[in-house]
């Protein structure tokens, strides 16, 4: 059996079959034939298929495929504008099929042979369009999430009184960061050992973004409380509502009290790449560090993220005492990349990057940011005109927050979830919700540059029709 399954006929044919059924499925979503965006099934029934389809045993692989396809989220639907990650490009996709297939696994240079240059030659454009100097550079990591821990943990080995890596904290150590950044930060700190009191969260103006007047404050209470700073995390931007922190004003307060600056960019970095938008980011190349997701913004299957630093050196302290980082002239150690990831064994994410930038420039990412910010530009006009939604806030990226305001009961939290609920379970969007200020909002991600007006528009009606429906179901249930 192992010699047929490992034959180069029986790759070919099984290969064959699912590029054609993928570029069907393609066809399919991206012309809108495809009525469905999401083939909602609740867990239960979900898993029930599952079991029941694993008890009859061994089958067809193509029929499998072809379920996996029909039951799954289709994000290349232009329809689709839910949670943050890009439908991938299909070459990025086949450069996945090549890296998956030579699974050079990256942790030392002779494991990876090709990645380990061109992630060099990614960090180091990605360094420039950042504003860095020759100085910079960094490396690809499994996500955003990993990446922000990594920084966290170089800026503890920078910052941080003692050696920590060798010794244990002396100190309660803290990070300051909005109250609006990602969770996986409030995690990181948490992973660290910095516990409740060692997250300082800042509270946000109107816009969403950090109180920054406060941070003087805020730090001069946990300083007075016997906490020691060590780092501030910008968002750039914010995952619910997509709002960058002024970052110059950020680093500016870290300049004054030498704390790490760290920019988490999962989502908003991309803007580097235009020049429409870049100035949404001012300041970036002050930070000490920047995490970048490729698979949010740049149309790279997940997971692919660029963790940058200004200084690349301080990139090999992570992982390592003070005294070793010292003896070995590891700055030179670029291409063992797994003396400063998280990862041992690490996918060849770089190969999928350089494959996009190799068919078609560094244009294809500024387009793509250019189309889908704008696109939520015209998204907000459209809101705003309607008398029944309002706008949660004017969008700065391409993620736009609204909710809908004539409900037949006062509730409207309870009316929004209503509706996003139905729209769930109807299938023909996919939109999520996000709570602000305590009240429930529906948040759409413009993800799909194939996404046009008119699709936002027939979703805007969708949402008025499932208005409808309730306010006639409501007499009923009462
Ligand atoms: C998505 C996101 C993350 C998490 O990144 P993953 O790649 O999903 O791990 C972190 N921060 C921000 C601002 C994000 O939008």
């Amino acid at each position: 059996m192992l010699t047929e399954a490992y034959s180069a006929d029986a790759f070919r044919a099984q290969a064959h079959l699912l590029v054609d059924q993928l570029a069907d499925y393609l066809q399919q979503t991206e012309s809108r034939q495809l009525e469905t965006v999401i083939p909602y099934h609740s867990p239960d029934e979900s898993l029930a298929f599952w079991r029941s389809d694993f008890a009859q045993g061994p089958g067809n692989v193509q029929t499998f495929f072809q379920t996996v396809i029909d039951q799954s989220t289709h994000l290349h639907h232009p329809r689709y504008m839910g949670h943050q990650v890009s439908p991938p490009l299909p070459l990025a996709a086949v450069a996945g099929l090549l890296t998956e297939l030579l699974n050079n696994g990256m942790a030392v240079y002779e494991m990876g042979l090709v990645s380990n240059p061109l992630e060099r030659i990614i960090s180091e454009l990605l360094a420039q369009r950042i504003g860095f100097d020759e100085q910079a550079s960094g490396f690809l990591t499994s996500g955003g999430t990993l990446a922000n821990l990594t920084a966290l943990l170089a800026a503890r080995a920078t910052k941080a009184p003692g050696d920590v890596w060798q010794h244990g904290s002396k100190e309660r150590l803290a990070v300051m960061v909005a109250s609006e950044a990602h969770y996986c930060i409030d995690r990181a700190a948490r992973i660290m050992g910095f516990g409740d009191e060692g997250i300082i969260k800042l509270p946000v103006n109107e816009r969403f973004q950090m109180r920054t007047d406060l941070l003087e404050t805020y730090y001069e209470q946990a300083t007075a409380n016997g906490l020691r700073v060590i780092a501030v995390v910008a968002s750039a931007c914010s995952t619910s509502t997509g709002a960058y922190d002024d970052i110059t004003a950020v680093a500016d307060f870290c300049s004054t009290h030498n704390l790490w600056l760290h920019v988490d960019g999962a989502h908003g970095g991309a803007v580097v790449f235009s020049e429409q938008y870049k100035h949404l980011v001012r300041g970036l190349d002050r930070a000490d560090s920047v995490t970048i997701d490729w698979h949010k913004m740049l149309m790279t299957p997940a997971l692919t993220t660029s963790l940058i630093f200004r200084r690349n050196e301080d990139s090999f302290r992570t992982f390592q005492q003070q005294a070793q980082y010292l003896w070995a002239s590891d700055a030179d150690d670029w291409f063992n990349s797994g003396k400063r990831t998280f990862e041992c064994t690490k996918l060849m994410m770089s190969v999928k990057i350089y494959a996009l930038l190799k068919a078609y420039g560094e244009g294809i990412f500024t387009e793509n940011i250019d189309t889908l910010y704008d696109l939520a530009r015209q998204f907000a006009d459209l809101i705003r005109q309607h008398p029944n939604l309002e706008l949660a806030v004017e969008p700065q990226s391409n993620i736009v927050c609204f909710r809908v305001t004539n409900a037949p009961t006062a509730d409207l939290n309870q009316h929004n979830t209503t509706i996003r609920r139905q729209l769930l379970h109807n299938g023909r969007f996919h939109i999520v919700q996000t709570t602000l200020h305590g009240q429930v909002y529906l948040r759409v991600s413009l993800r799909n540059p194939l996404t046009t007006l008119t699709d936002l528009e027939e979703l805007i009606d969708s949402l008025v029709n499932l208005l409808i429906g309730t306010s006639a179901n409501t007499p009923a249930n009462q």
